[in-house]
């Protein structure tokens, strides 16, 4: 590490309770533009002073060089930030589904997340997919319906599909004020402002005015539907609204707050990250309504081999708990993000791997920053923390006190579908190629490397082919490998059945469209290795009576 270890000893330990602490996620379909916003948040909490534009490869969550050619998000990074008096552990995710994983992972480990929809296309396919996956894990969401400046931007229409689609019940806690190239701010509904954002200091300033007298009937009438859906969650709300009383800010939001927390509501907001417009109130409204870690429901854990579940506490005083779930290769070690459910870690300790019945020395700790990192002498129950020294943790495993064994429960791995053969260039990528590749299986637990046993070729295993395409493209740039490799091929029936699950019958469901999924799942001639090219058509042919021929 580049930091030497005594300045942990001079880095005080945050003064950051729990209670002020926001374990989120940006969750979205691909374009819709979380790299954008994420990046706007590391610049409004101060943690980058210029800020990266996607477009320019400049965005300091896209750190890998794939990501910043590509303009996509491929890492979940991890990142740290201050806003007011909390502290805001982001993890950005992907949104391509190769990198599903990446999602799963990240959405075990929060507590909250930031859903993001453009307000031109809409809920997409891969939004649908990043919201049940948040669903499954009950993480409360706030959501930002981003692109307001561009042309075709219709928010009434997102909301509806949220409702139809997503079948969430979206609650406004603002109106925007103007559209596409006249969108000038938001009006919050509950404190009845008109927000805008200076165009001098690129939105760092957001300046309150009152409400423009066009827009003040639309204003009342959207905050008495906000009181109405708050009076689901609360007694007093629900007196005041049948009086006709206004009801004060503060008590609308202690029911907003509730409803948010249960996932029986989805608090909206408007903005367009790219103009600056809206990202500050969606920090805000983070605060504000997703939950601390000490707030989600109690996790339960068992000893190694069975027994009744316990709970787990967010309590730093209580035994140590923590989840491993995401494993870095750093110039041959391990960088292992932790999710620390309870108790403390500290610089040095001994740990018990418990998943696997090793024990584990953590050498130093840290906080992420994108770029940069700040190594801590500690961190504690609800915290995200990556550690140095641990030999054999990998995504899923609980790491815990060795007096007290524990078991958290793991996460979903999907099982990898696409596979390539790969071979040495030369043979000086010999021996480069096997080390890379098991740092590849350390990080990523829906890669897979293993040797054919008829044709000793080396076959890596991925959740499709841009995956397996990432991997190839890696190995050249961080390793220097250059590797030959054959025609990417489909693992393995029940796979490919998810696979095409997963990508065409789901998009065809959700268009209602049960015909065409139908025809699609036995469109594929399959047989344990018969080595079927898995280009699915984008979108899917048309339904003829050729195809149909070949699918009988
Ligand atoms: P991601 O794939 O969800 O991370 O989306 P990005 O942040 O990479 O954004 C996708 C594209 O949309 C980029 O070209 C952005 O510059 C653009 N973009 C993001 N936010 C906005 C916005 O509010 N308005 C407009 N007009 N473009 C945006």
């Amino acid at each position: 590490m580049s930091i030497p270890s005594n300045v942990a000893k001079e880095i005080a330990i945050s003064p950051i309770d729990v209670s002020h602490t926001r374990n989120i996620g940006i969750i979205s379909h691909i374009d819709a533009g979380k790299t954008t916003v994420t990046e706007r948040i590391l610049f409004y909490s101060g943690e980058t002073h210029k800020m990266g534009e996607v477009h320019d490869g400049q965005a300091v969550m896209d750190w890998m060089p794939q990501e910043q050619e590509r303009g996509i998000t491929i890492t979940a990074s991890a990142t740290s930030c201050r806003w007011g008096e909390y502290r805001l552990n982001l993890i950005d995710t992907p949104g391509h589904i190769d990198f599903t994983i990446e999602v799963e992972r990240s959405v075990r480990v929060l507590d909250g997340a930031v859903a993001i929809f453009s307000a031109v296309e809409g809920v997409q396919p891969q939004s649908e997919l990043v919201w049940r996956q948040a669903d499954r894990y009950r993480v409360p969401r706030v959501c930002l319906i981003n692109k307001m400046d561009r042309m075709g931007a219709d928010y009434r229409n997102v909301l509806s599909q949220m409702e139809q689609r997503l079948g969430a019940r979206p609650v406004l806690l603002q109106l925007p004020f103007g559209a596409e190239a006249g969108f000038s701010g938001v009006i919050d509904l509950l404190t009845e402002e008109f927000l805008t954002f200076s165009e001098q200091d690129q939105g760092r300033t957001m300046v309150s005015g009152a409400v423009p007298q066009e827009a003040v009937e639309a204003v009342r009438e959207a905050r008495l539907q906000l009181t109405e859906i708050a009076a689901d969650f609360d007694d007093r709300v629900m007196a005041a609204f049948l009086e006709g009383a206004k009801v004060e800010t503060s008590l609308l939001r202690e029911a907003l707050r509730q409803g948010t927390l249960t996932c029986q509501v989805f608090p909206v907001l408007f903005g367009s990250a790219l103009r600056n417009k809206g990202v500050q109130p969606v920090l805000d409204a983070v605060c504000l309504y997703l939950p601390s870690p000490s707030e989600v429901a109690s996790l339960v854990a068992r000893k190694p081999g069975g027994s009744d579940p316990e709970p787990v506490l967010c309590d730093p005083e209580r035994p140590l708990a923590a989840l491993a779930f995401k494993v870095m290769a750093e110039e041959g070690r391990r960088l292992t993000y932790l999710r620390i459910y309870s108790g403390t870690i500290k610089a040095g300790a001994s740990l018990l791997n418990a998943t696997r019945g090793n024990s584990e020395r953590v050498r130093h700790l840290f906080h992420m920053h994108a770029h940069k990192r700040e190594e801590v002498a500690e961190a504690a129950a609800g915290d995200i923390v990556a550690v140095t020294g641990c030999q054999s943790t990998l995504t899923g495993d609980t790491l815990c006190d060795p007096a007290h064994p524990l078991v958290l429960e793991g996460m979903t791995v999907p099982e990898p579908v696409v596979s390539i053969a790969v071979e040495a260039k030369g043979v000086e990528d010999r021996a480069g190629l096997l080390t890379s590749l098991e740092y590849f299986q350390w990080e990523d637990p829906t890669f897979r490397v293993h040797e054919d046993q008829e044709t000793g070729q080396t076959i890596l295993t991925g959740m499709g082919e841009l995956h397996l395409e990432v991997v190839i493209d890696r190995l050249r740039r961080e390793y220097g490998v250059q590797v030959k490799t054959g025609r990417p091929r489909v693992v393995f029936r029940e796979a490919l059945r998810r696979e095409v699950e997963r990508r065409e019958v789901f998009q065809a469901l959700t268009e209602k469209r049960q015909e065409r999924a139908e025809i699609l799942l036995r469109l594929v001639p399959l047989s344990r290795g018969s080595g079927v090219r898995i280009v699915l058509p984008q979108p899917a042919p048309p339904i003829t009576a050729e195809l149909l021929a070949t699918v009988e």
